[in-house]
């Protein structure tokens, strides 16, 4: 699978209504040989971030961001299953406590951005200062709009520094939110994912693919492009997602370090 079809070009036009929310390259039907591909994928990143680790030189930080119920958790559960817990690390970034709002919004977040050999997954993140904030008009319009370019520059150094970075929309259609908000209201295993207050967002749903669009047209450079990752199957989801992390962990050409030198002819006694 060739996941150029998924990157948004630097500087292009985004528009979400236009792009499938079920699959991009109409790779449609095999649900069996999709499952097969990405658990294969997945073993593969595991390999991958093992070395990763051992390198010590690479950083590699992964965005999630998406609509409520989109999967956020479950690519997180799905995807990183091969992987080493040591060495992986996850932030849920979650409504700001006091003390976060009275720093600067990217105050918080720099501390979880992963050091050599980690790979850090942000399961939402800085870009709900320009999502939330904008659509629900929490700081005046002349500050949030600084913000893209806050936030293309602070992903410019980071870039800079050392660290890879892949950021991953999970795209699906306001009529698969429906089907699993009442999954997850129906579902007393489901039930505590669920807020009254879901449902005012998802009157907002346009706002919010307003807001997306702003964000990723504007943040998608070729140091941190944004993936739209069509999300209304989840297998489709997650083979999409291992593809891209696989893609993207093989690019950088990562060896295991070379070991200490005079190791030839030692005999473990
Ligand atoms: P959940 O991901 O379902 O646990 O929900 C986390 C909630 O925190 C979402 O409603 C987010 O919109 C909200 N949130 C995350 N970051 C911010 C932020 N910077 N400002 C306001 N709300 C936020
Ligand atoms: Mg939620």
């Amino acid at each position: 699978m060739k996941i150029d079809q998924f990157r948004v070009d630097p500087g292009h036009a985004v528009e979400l209504a236009e792009r499938s929310t079920r699959s991009a390259d109409g790779f449609d039907g095999d649900k069996a040989a999709g499952q097969q591909e990405a658990v294969r994928l997945i073993g593969r990143l595991g390999e991958l971030q093992q070395v990763l680790y051992a390198g010590a030189t690479h950083k590699l930080l992964i965005v999630l961001q998406a609509m409520d119920a989109a999967g956020k958790d479950g690519t997180i559960r799905a995807v990183f299953t091969g992987v080493n817990p040591q060495g992986t690390r996850v932030t849920s970034f979650k409504r700001p406590t006091d003390l976060e709002l009275a720093h600067d919004y990217l105050w918080r977040v720099h501390q979880h951005a992963p050091a050599a050999g980690e790979i850090a997954i942000f399961n939402r993140s800085h870009y709900e200062d320009v999502l939330v904030v904008r659509v629900h008009g929490l700081v005046a319009e002349e500050r949030w709009k600084r913000r893209y370019e806050h936030i293309a520059a602070f992903e410019r150094m980071l870039a800079d520094e050392g660290t890879t970075i892949v950021k991953l929309f999970l795209h699906i259609s306001k009529e698969e939110q429906a089907v699993r908000f009442r999954e997850r209201l129906a579902d007393p295993t489901k039930r505590w994912k669920f807020r009254a207050g879901d449902l005012d967002e998802r009157k907002r749903w346009d706002d919010y693919q307003r807001a997306y669009e702003a964000a990723i047209e504007a943040t998608s450079t070729p140091w941190a492009p944004w993936y739209v990752v069509p999300a209304d199957r989840n297998w489709y989801r997650n083979l999409v997602v291992s593809q891209i992390l696989v893609d993207t962990l093989e690019a950088l050409d990562l060896r295991y370090p070379d070991p200490e030198t005079g190791l030839d002819g030692l005999k473990v006694i």
